[in-house]
């Protein structure tokens, strides 16, 4: 049989994959399929659960492999891909995937480094052509979509949230689960602190549906519950600009761009954000953008599908209100 196709799991630090594994487990089973190959899924972890290993299967996974170990917890690339890099020389997968979060984006790049290996970094499609893969990714901050593809295997590239279709959760047989020893190296860092941020009671950003972004127009960090009472209603994350984070109005993690987080979601409602090239390039493929700003000449309306020229201290809580009529019925 063909090597298989991997999926890396990120999962919740709880011992559940994060929902964004629906995507990249479905995609890896789609192409795999196409091969004769099976999707598989790799676990590094501290604390799996029965229960994250039946969604994994369900989602498509046919094996999954788990590496479980105390020491692999808090993630430090420095440990995972070591073992991730042994692991791939043992198995010859075909592919690795893995989603666009904060920890993959390093560790992916890192093990394509150490396997000598090509990787598509924020891929928004992929396609077999030929027998072998191609990637689609945007370049040029998203004004250009480039394709390429891989000189060797195995195939790496990590893919968008948002963009690759979800597999439907199936209930099938569960997957066979293998649990290869793992003897992780020293870390060189050690974990002094961990601080959780306070819950927001939102979706994560790079993950929802919803997103509800805020620009220097917003005026100050107490305007941001305007958004987030909007966000409230429609079940969206808020987002901002780099305008807005620079000012101190939200931290960086919620910031959308160049130098930020890429986010896809199914609506971008962006208000007091003139549209700079750097904000696009985090958000140009959100599937429908509505742009709301007080001067109609404002570059985002360049690009918006729906655009509102209006104050947007007047035009939040009546869209709020709107929202809230329509859901209600
Ligand atoms: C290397 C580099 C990397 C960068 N990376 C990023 C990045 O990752 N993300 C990012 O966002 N930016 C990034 N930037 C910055 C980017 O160039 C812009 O400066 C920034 O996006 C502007 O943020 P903004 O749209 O909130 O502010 P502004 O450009 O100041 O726009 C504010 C908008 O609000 C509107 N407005 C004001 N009041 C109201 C109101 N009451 N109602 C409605 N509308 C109103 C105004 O008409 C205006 O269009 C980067 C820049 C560089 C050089």
């Amino acid at each position: 049989m063909a090597g298989a196709f991997w999926s890396l799991v990120e999962d919740d630090r709880q011992g559940n994959p994060k929902k964004v594994m629906a995507e990249v487990l479905g995609e890896a089973a789609r192409l795999a399929g196409q091969t004769g190959a099976q999707a598989e899924a790799v676990w590094l972890t501290d604390k799996a659960t029965e229960a994250g290993i039946k969604q994994l299967g369900e989602w498509g996974a046919r094996r999954v492999l788990l590496l479980e170990n105390g020491a692999l917890a808090p993630y430090r690339g420095e440990v995972w891909v070591p073992v991730l890099a042994e692991l791939c020389q043992k198995e010859s997968p075909q592919a690795v995937f893995g989603p666009v979060t904060t920890r993959q984006r390093e560790l992916m790049a890192r093990l394509a480094a150490r396997l000598g290996a090509g990787l598509a970094a924020d891929a928004t499609a992929l396609a077999l052509e030929g027998g072998t893969l191609v990637a689609t990714r945007p370049v040029y901050a998203g004004k250009l979509l480039s394709k390429m593809t891989w000189a060797k295997t195995p195939w790496l590239a990590t893919l968008r949230p948002n963009v690759f279709k979800p597999a439907d959760a199936q209930a099938g047989p569960a997957p066979a689960v293998d649990r290869p020893a793992v003897a992780p190296a020293p870390a060189a860092m050690t974990l002094v602190e961990r601080r959780e941020d306070s819950a927001t009671g939102l979706p994560e950003l790079a993950e929802a549906e919803i997103v509800v972004s805020g620009g220097r127009g917003l005026k100050g960090p107490e305007n941001f519950v305007i958004l987030e009472s909007l966000a409230k209603v429609v079940g969206a994350a808020v987002g901002a600009s780099r305008a807005a984070v620079d000012a101190g109005w939200r931290p960086h993690r919620f910031q959308i761009g160049q130098t930020g987080r890429t986010i896809s979601p199914k609506l971008y409602l962006g208000f007091g954000i003139s549209g700079a090239i750097q904000h696009l390039a985090g958000m140009r493929t959100s599937k429908v953008i509505c742009a709301i700003n007080k001067d109609p000449e404002a570059p985002i309306f360049k690009i918006a599908d729906y655009g509102i020229v209006g104050d947007l201290f007047e035009v939040a809580p009546l869209l709020e209100q709107e929202f809230k009529k329509l859901l209600e019925k």
